[in-house]
């Protein structure tokens, strides 16, 4: 039997559509693990969906309510969605928990931190006083767009095996105060928060890019990828 992978889906409230981008899908496909889809907003699942899965995919999506870590909503604050941010800050929560491997990537990586009480810059370029990289690359998805500097010995570093990597950016927000228990592992030249990991847990890997978007052209996100499989079986 494949490991399989729970994968929290967006969910569009104007159009009443659940969705998913089909490369997270096809990275865990591809990789081995057997993907479920999960349609957010079912917290009482919660439990049940953890004896299921064997791990955690928190996707990409839109802004996390401020709330959720004690402040009011910036003016830069972009769309927020209250049928996916309880569901996968507890998810994340009990994953970090019991010791369940997971993944989150862009605003998953955001929703970790938080769920273990770190909080955001809710727009990176009004908020954060050394904005002086591009967060949000305006070139096609699989684009090497900025560099990482990776933390030697860290979760990321074992995986890809060098201390500087290039990856693509989508976002304006990023994580702040880092959750306790949490650990950045990878900045962008600038400083900002590009991944972070719990250490002493299986596999508990946040990250700000998409690696799922640059498997065909880069070794490092099918080698992320990989690892979050094996640590599953
Ligand atoms: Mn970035």
């Amino acid at each position: 039997m494949k490991p399989i992978i729970a994968i929290t889906c967006d969910y569009e409230y104007t159009s009443e559509n659940i969705k998913l981008h089909q490369d997270y899908y096809r990275a865990i496909s591809q990789f081995g693990g057997l993907p479920i889809l999960l349609p957010g907003n079912n917290i009482v699942d919660v439990e049940d969906i953890l004896k299921l899965a064997d791990g955690v995919l928190i996707t990409g999506g839109a802004d996390i309510d401020p709330s959720f870590y004690g402040e009011s909503p910036h003016i830069e604050l972009g769309n927020i969605n209250p049928y996916r941010d309880e569901f996968e800050i507890v998810l994340a929560q009990l994953a970090v928990d019991r010791g369940i491997p997971i993944l989150g990537i862009c605003r998953g990586a955001q929703v970790m931190n938080v769920a273990m009480g770190g909080t955001l810059y809710q727009d990176i370029n009004s908020q954060f006083e050394r904005n002086t990289i591009a967060h949000r690359q305006k070139a096609p998805s699989w684009h090497e767009f900025h560099d990482i500097i990776i933390e030697e010995d860290s979760l990321l570093f074992n995986i890809v095996g060098e201390r500087s990597i290039r990856v693509n950016s989508f976002h304006h927000q990023a994580a702040r105060e880092i959750g306790p228990g949490l650990e950045i592992i990878a900045r962008a030249p600038d400083g900002i928060v590009e991944a972070i990991a719990k250490p002493d847990h299986p596999f508990a890997l946040g990250l700000q890019w998409h690696p799922e978007k640059m498997l065909d052209s880069q070794m490092h996100s099918q080698d992320i990828f990989n690892a979050f499989i094996d640590s599953t079986k």
